[in-house]
């Protein structure tokens, strides 16, 4: 049994707009959300993030976000949506129970993320490229 706020929920200690109540994944509306109808995927099951799920877990995961994606982007009216997943504390993780954020959007919403991008400089992306194909195989 863990304190974290999403098992809480679960476990009927904190309310929560439920969505999507399924065997192995539930869905609840974000209290803060970045746009209308902000949902959280999330496992039943207690893990910290998407590397830790086992991988069916991982599976049954990814096919409730898109039960939910379907459903919330119709809701919602919207065209497009973001479906993203933060990864411990330096990612932006603030509830270490691994979920996935479904962020209807339309165009024009102004909704704008912070990444800041720029390419490789020559040469380098296939270094890269065999470091973390080496990494994979390990
Ligand atoms: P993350 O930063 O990826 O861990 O996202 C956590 C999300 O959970 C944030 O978008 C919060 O607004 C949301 N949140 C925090 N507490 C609750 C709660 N009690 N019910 C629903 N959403 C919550
Ligand atoms: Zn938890």
């Amino acid at each position: 049994m863990t304190d974290c706020i999403f098992c809480r929920i679960l476990r009927g200690e904190i309310p929560a707009q439920m969505v999507y109540d399924g065997p192995r994944a539930f869905a609840i509306l974000d209290i803060n959300p970045v746009s209308w109808g902000h949902t959280l995927v999330i496992p039943r099951d207690h893990f910290e993030t998407w590397n830790e799920l086992p991988a069916d877990l991982a599976a049954e995961l990814a096919k409730a976000a898109q039960v939910v994606a379907r459903g919330v982007v119709k809701a919602a009216g919207a065209e497009g949506f973001n479906l993203l997943m933060n990864n411990h504390r330096c990612s932006g993780q603030a509830i270490a129970h691994a979920h996935f954020h479904v962020i209807p959007r339309k165009t024009g919403d102004e909704i704008k993320y912070q990444w800041k991008t720029k390419p490789y400089d020559p040469g380098v992306i296939e270094k890269v490229g065999s470091e973390v194909r080496a990494a994979l195989m390990k």
